[in-house]
């Protein structure tokens, strides 16, 4: 015959199991939102080291045409000194300065373009990355709303869960639920009231001994595995 007091205890604990599933969803969630937050920034961290590499190169295509410029501008000065000098010597020493300055500037000028066409490689590849980057972080920010949504929905949950297992907490009796809260401490993992069956308790699978497979007939009174020492019933 069952033991009505039995009969509280595995709503207690049902509703228990219930808070406990809806607790440990909520612990995980920091993680996993952890998880979006470190993929956004890393995506983010490699998009902008791109922009970064490529922001280098149109510096340096900067660079090459000042260099140019500068170097221009020295053979238009060799050429008015060229204008002013008298002896040959000194007007051949300005034509071979020019002629340096000429090759200087034919050498910069093939980098420049080796440089540009690097330079539109990389953006074009740079443009189609940001792209997909840009629709990877999109999907990771609406996974996060949907988390944030799950949360409200588990803490109503939560609060709900709360109220219902102390609502069967005050309707059952405080013996009972001194020794269901104890052996809930002791006892790895569920159930803390488990059903005696065929000699066997369904808690730790083990055979109860002949005295409490007799006495859990007995209602009135709590029963206890003798191997385990979970709150047992017929
Ligand atoms: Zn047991």
């Amino acid at each position: 015959m069952a033991d009505p007091q039995i009969e509280k205890l595995l709503i207690v604990q049902d509703r228990d199991a219930s808070l406990q599933k809806t607790e440990q969803e909520l612990a995980r969630l920091p993680r996993e939102r952890a998880a979006l937050d470190a993929k956004i920034v890393a995506e983010t961290e490699n998009i902008e080291a791109a922009r970064h590499a490529l922001k280098a190169k149109e510096l340096a295509r900067k660079e090459l045409d000042s260099e140019v410029k500068t170097q221009e501008a020295a053979i238009q000065k060799f050429r008015t000194l060229q204008l002013e000098v008298k002896k040959n010597d000194e007007y051949r020493a300005l034509t071979q300065q020019i002629e340096q300055a000429e090759t200087a500037v034919a050498t910069l000028e093939e980098k420049e373009i080796h440089l540009l066409l690097e330079i539109d490689t990389e953006q074009e590849a740079f443009d189609t990355a940001k792209a997909e980057i840009d629709t990877r972080i999109e999907i990771q920010k609406r996974s996060i709303t949907q988390l944030q949504e799950r949360e409200n929905n588990l803490k109503a949950t939560l609060n709900e869960a709360r109220a219902s297992l102390d609502e069967a907490r005050a309707g059952a009796d405080s013996d009972y639920l001194q020794h269901y809260d104890r052996v809930r401490k002791l006892s790895k993992r569920p159930p803390y009231v488990a059903r005696v069956e065929n000699h066997t308790c369904s808690g730790c699978h083990l055979r109860v001994s002949n005295e409490v497979a007799q006495a859990v007939r007995e209602s009135g009174e709590p029963h206890f595995c003798d191997q385990c020492g979970r709150l047992v019933y017929l």
